[in-house]
């Protein structure tokens, strides 16, 4: 940990020299999805730009505990205490069991996270399995003063919490603004001021989604679980928080006023958030027919796409652009970005072939120095992504003849590629994915063992291995020199 991280600290609104609690322990906690339906582009920014964090802090020596948590319950349309709970809809609308709902699109979004290289987290826990922790909390607030029960729901004082605390120091946004263009909404009379936000709502005859507690039976308020389940796994102080900056406000912001009025202080030392997608310069929305979810980026059947998207192409893409940067999407830009990645990767293979010679005449000295500079200035993807070309451009030499390279020079290249490619900005290539080549090399095995087979006259072996992989959709070719297959 000889390098100095600096990341940017949206509640300081500064780039700030990270200095964990407990080094080499780091608590980080991240908002995950709400599993009611595909995981689309949105979901992939906050993913990559964390899954990257974790990794490198992970290089630079620390030991992390990374929870990101599945919303489960309390996600309600509109805003966070209006509407239906948008699980409990769907599982209306398909005749299944919530979680029917929720396991289902869970286990989808863990599948597409893999295929893009993100890593689990260490914990994942879903709101619905810490109900009891959360009651507890609202018990704590309530004690505290800044609550009050209201026909069965208990709402977060926003105007006494404001008194004592801070109410939109992490937004920036103003509390008297704030009562002035929320003092008009509907259906508000419960609470004592349009600006109070739901700690536990009572559920109304229709929910289905609702447990006991002392106020009535019912469910938390969206904001509630990630306070809650942020100090049962990082303890009441912790490191890192992060998310999507379309969090910021309410979600995060409640989170804070929820975690000072329950414990007396802040939880958490450091803000973190990344900026948005835009597709061709708009907002992504349903209504505005530019909503790609993930499989249709993989498969290529969204409109607006010419051709299906490797997972790597989609990462790459976004580690093009530094996390707190607004990223354009487009067809044109993944095509660029795609030629991008290629030429990295062929240039990555070539490394591995590359002989050594007495002296180097290429310079890649100071490269892996250069790569986590980059790194250590708040997570700076895209030159970290510049400097491994400029090394491209000596691999190449040396590739053609034009240059040499020595052995320790190329011990070194081949470290910091593998170092910065892989295990950094988490990009695979076929090549590079172990479990893709073991897989090969079993085909291989059962080819070569069919054609010992066929040498030795027994055929029935042969046509047992030829015909079980033909039927799982292999195609094998005998040859010359022995065979081929592909998928
Ligand atoms: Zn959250």
């Amino acid at each position: 940990m000889e390098n100095k991280l600096f990341i940017y600290n949206t509640l300081t609104r500064k780039k700030e020299e990270f200095k964990p609690l407990h080094a080499p322990h780091v608590g980080m906690y991240v908002c995950g999805p709400t599993v009611y339906s595909d995981a689309h582009l949105g979901h992939t920014r906050p993913a990559i730009t964390f899954d990257t964090l974790y990794r490198y802090l992970q290089y630079l020596g620390y030991k992390v505990r990374y929870v990101r948590n599945i919303t489960d319950v309390g996600h309600l349309e509109h805003d966070a205490d209006d509407g239906e709970d948008k699980i409990a809809k769907k599982a209306r609308l398909e005749n299944l069991e919530p979680m029917e709902v929720v396991q289902y699109y869970t286990l989808r979004y863990h599948k597409e996270m893999e295929r893009l290289n993100v890593l689990p987290p260490s914990i994942e826990p879903h709101a619905s399995g810490h109900i009891i922790e959360q009651i507890e909390f609202v018990k704590k607030i309530l004690a505290a003063g800044y609550a009050y029960e209201s026909e069965g729901s208990v709402y977060f004082d926003v105007e006494k919490y404001n008194k004592k605390f801070h109410y939109g120091k992490l937004s920036g946004r103003n509390i008297d603004e704030l009562l002035e263009t929320t003092r008009t909404l509907d259906g508000q009379t419960e609470k004592r001021r349009s600006i109070d936000f739901a700690l536990w709502k009572k559920a109304s005859p229709g929910h289905i989604m609702h447990w006991p507690s002392p106020w009535s039976e019912g469910f938390p308020g969206w904001h509630l679980e990630c306070s809650a389940m942020g100090t049962k796994y990082l303890g009441e102080e912790f490191d890192i928080h992060g998310g999507g900056m379309d969090l910021m406000f309410p979600h995060h912001e409640c989170e804070i006023a929820q975690s000072c009025a329950a414990l007396g202080h802040e939880s958490v030392r450091y803000w973190m958030h990344n900026n948005m997608i835009t597709i061709n310069g708009q907002k992504m929305g349903k209504s505005l027919g530019n909503f790609i979810t993930l499989e249709e980026l993989f498969t290529g059947t969204h409109p607006l796409l010419s051709q299906p998207f490797a997972p790597m192409t989609i990462r790459f893409f976004i580690l093009q652009a530094h996390y707190r940067s607004t990223v354009d999407f487009s067809n044109d830009a993944l095509i660029a970005s795609e030629k991008g990645l290629a030429r990295l990767m062929e240039t990555y293979e070539r490394l591995q072939k590359l002989t050594a010679s007495e002296n180097s005449t290429v310079e890649v000295n100071g490269l892996r120095e250069r790569c986590e500079e980059a790194m250590c200035d708040d997570l700076n993807t895209p030159i970290v992504i510049s400097h491994l070309f400029d090394a491209a451009k000596a691999i190449n030499t040396v590739h053609d003849g034009k240059g040499t390279i020595s052995a320790p020079d190329l011990a070194e290249l081949k470290s910091v590629f593998h170092v910065f490619i892989e295990d950094v900005l988490g990009l695979q290539t076929e090549t590079t994915n172990e479990s893709n080549e073991a897989y090969k090399k079993a085909i291989d095995l059962l080819l070569e063992i069919r054609l010992q087979a066929k040498q030795n006259k027994d055929w029935a072996t042969s046509d047992k291995i030829r015909n079980e992989l033909t039927g799982l959709g292999f195609n094998i070719k005998d040859t010359k020199d022995g065979f081929e297959w592909n998928l």
